[in-house]
């Protein structure tokens, strides 16, 4: 272990081990297989990486994801590590040079995915070679219950049989207890040393609102907070995709569309951009983001809501991956909310399967509408408790205020029932708020005794009120695709008020830039302690530095250094090669690439402020 940390120190550049990285590290080296849960951003690759330099031979490290090779070898490249991947983006000799590498020892850690390595000629390859370790990453992947299957993965067991005297490692970021209990048997696991972190992401802060107009509340909430952050914005359709990014490059922000419609270069390209560019916002469908491994997305938006919480994690999850604050910031609508319900009520899907998705999507709207913590309703979700409320959440940071909304529910319920629930809430709304309308005339509405009995609320207020209906399930959608409100079982005793008396406590509308904090507030900042504007200054002029730095050598800026790095370079200003090692992230194989560069450019700057 002696040596893991020194590895740890000078090859990464970091102090100290966190979460259960020791341990794994520790199970590996002495020739345990391990299985560890750890969410994003945990710090999964040094547990495989730091045994596959102590221990002999090459780590494999396998992985569905062909398209994040290149990168990952390119940052352990940077790192001084020897490092490759097979995949069919290669030329034959490329190949074969790797091959030759892999069998002359001249390899500490080899990516492939999972077909190729089950092909007999690699597996041959790799009785001949000298072997490390298996490192299994995305292990959910073996799940057939999850989005993400592969059924090669489940044919990795065989891994255990062949190479009985190799440990294997399996990591994931997404498993529930169901998921655990599969790759362990799939992969022949039982063996297995188990280590489960906390899937809380505390410089993740969550925010969700409510608006009418989400186009407008996304971009105060991207002037406020992230004026030139690099971010992900999630849209339903590839439509919204389509005019959001064209909106977004109108007000001046490098904004991206990605969707499956497009063009598979523009799309390939639109990706790259994201992770090669600093400050660029990729719009997409949920198509995007299954291993997206940069590191300094600094927010995720989301234009609806997603269609369940194990949905809406994952995506909110891709956002600070190094550890930096983070925004997860979502904004929906009534609409949204209808939408969800008939697209599940409307699918091809089995009664029971039905079922289990409607209880996600009122999981979901429960999520929402909720005057708590949202944290600890998240991790309540995934099993997990949180004793005390995050502090870092928008009900935690401007709690909600709740109001008695007994009577306005009565009124809506009851016009819904006099107009025997064959009417929508823009419908209903009207009658309630005594519009002048030509169809209500029509259908003698006006005559109602619900006419016109809501003009203390806006229509807006009416539509927040209707929302909450639903989520709260006094009111239910029907099943013909045209947003129809239909009264529920809870509705009736609310109706009859004879029965013992209920109240409903409802959230107030509450605007969503108010939702958000200001920009200096810890979450909102990309910055973990607020830079001095002078400071502020160099940290640009050393993030212009790696951009030219990663653009000459086609790598992703990150794997230079990541912001972290830079800010701590910003606010310690070294000026010795000590005093860089000193900084986290930079280790010696950096330190000789780089530290003049960035000595240089902390230099001048000092030199310009005297
Ligand atoms: P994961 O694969 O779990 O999402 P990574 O392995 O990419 O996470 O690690 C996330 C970030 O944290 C990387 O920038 C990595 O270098 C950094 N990191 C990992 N371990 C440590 C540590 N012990 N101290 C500081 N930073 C670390
Ligand atoms: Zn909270």
């Amino acid at each position: 272990m002696q040596r893991a940390l020194h590895i740890l120190k000078s090859t990464f550049g970091y102090d100290s081990f966190r979460h259960h990285q020791a341990e794994i590290i520790e199970a590996l080296i002495n020739g345990q297989d391990v299985l560890t849960l750890m969410p994003t951003g945990g710090g999964k690759s040094i547990c495989f990486q730091i045994p596959a330099l102590i221990r002999h031979g090459a780590a494999i490290v396998i992985s569905p994801l062909i398209a994040l090779m290149q990168d990952q070898v390119d940052a352990l490249n940077q790192l001084g590590i020897r490092a490759a991947f097979l995949n069919s983006t290669l030329h034959p000799e490329e190949q074969q040079l790797v091959e030759q590498e892999l069998l002359a020892g001249a390899i500490d850690l080899l990516y492939m995915a999972p077909e190729r390595l089950l092909t007999e000629s690699m597996l041959r390859l790799l009785e001949q070679a000298d072997i490390a370790l298996f490192a299994i990453d995305e292990a959910h992947c073996v799940s057939q219950w999850g989005h993400d299957f592969r059924k090669e993965y489940q044919q990795l067991s065989m891994l255990h049989t062949r190479f009985p005297n190799v440990p294997r490692i399996a990591l994931t970021a997404t498993a529930d207890a169901r998921t655990r209990d599969e790759i362990i048997e799939q992969l022949s696991l039982q063996q297995a040393r188990v280590f489960i972190n906390s899937f809380d992401r505390p410089n993740i802060h969550y925010a969700i609102a409510e608006s009418g107009n989400s186009r407008e509340a996304l971009w105060r909430f991207l002037t406020e907070n992230h004026p030139d952050d690099a971010g992900i914005v999630y849209c339903l359709s590839r439509k919204s995709v389509e005019a959001t990014a064209a909106w977004l490059q109108k007000k001046g922000r490098t904004a991206l569309p990605y969707h499956a419609g497009l063009d598979q270069h523009l799309r390939a390209r639109n990706q790259q951009r994201f992770l090669r560019e600093e400050g660029v916002i990729i719009v997409a469908t949920i198509a995007f983001g299954m291993g997206i491994d940069k590191p300094d997305v600094r927010f995720v938006a989301h234009m609806n809501l997603p269609k369940n919480i194990e949905s809406y994690y994952q995506e909110t999850g891709r956002a600070g991956r190094d550890g930096l604050p983070s925004n997860a910031w979502m904004s929906y609508g009534l609409k949204d909310v209808i939408n969800l319900r008939l697209f599940t009520e409307n699918s091809d899907a089995s009664d029971e399967f039905k079922r289990a998705m409607l209880q996600k999507t009122d999981a979901m709207l429960g999520l929402c509408e909720l005057t708590s913590c949202r944290r600890q309703a998240l991790l309540a979700y995934f099993g997990e408790v949180m004793e005390q409320p995050c502090g870092n959440c928008d009900n935690c940071l401007n709690p909600p205020e709740t109001w008695d909304a007994t009577i306005a529910a009565q009124k809506a319920l009851s016009c819904i029932y006099r107009t025997r629930e064959r009417f929508g809430a823009q419908y209903i709304i009207a009658i309630l708020t005594g519009k002048d309308d030509e169809r209500i005339r029509r259908n003698h509405h006006d005559q109602l005794s619900t006419f016109n009995i809501g003009g203390e609320h806006s229509s807006a207020e009416w539509r927040g009120i209707f929302r909450q209906l639903i989520a709260h399930g006094y009111l239910a959608t029907d099943t013909e695709g045209y947003g129809v409100l239909k009264l529920t079982q809870k509705a009736w005793p609310l109706l009859k008020r004879s029965e013992t008396p209920q109240t409903v406590m409802l959230r107030k509308l509450r605007r969503p830039a108010k939702a958000q904090k200001k920009r200096s507030a810890a979450a909102s900042s990309a910055l973990p302690e607020a830079l001095s504007p002078a400071d502020q200054a160099l940290f640009e002029t050393l993030r212009a530095l790696r951009s030219k730095l990663a653009k000459a050598q086609n790598v992703p800026p990150y794997v230079i250094f990541p912001d972290k790095t830079l800010t701590e370079m910003a606010m310690l200003k070294p000026t010795s090669n000590s005093q860089m090692l000193d900084i986290s992230g930079v280790g010696e194989t950096k330190l000789s690439r780089y530290g003049d560069a960035f000595l240089e450019a902390v230099g001048a700057a000092a030199d310009k402020n005297h």
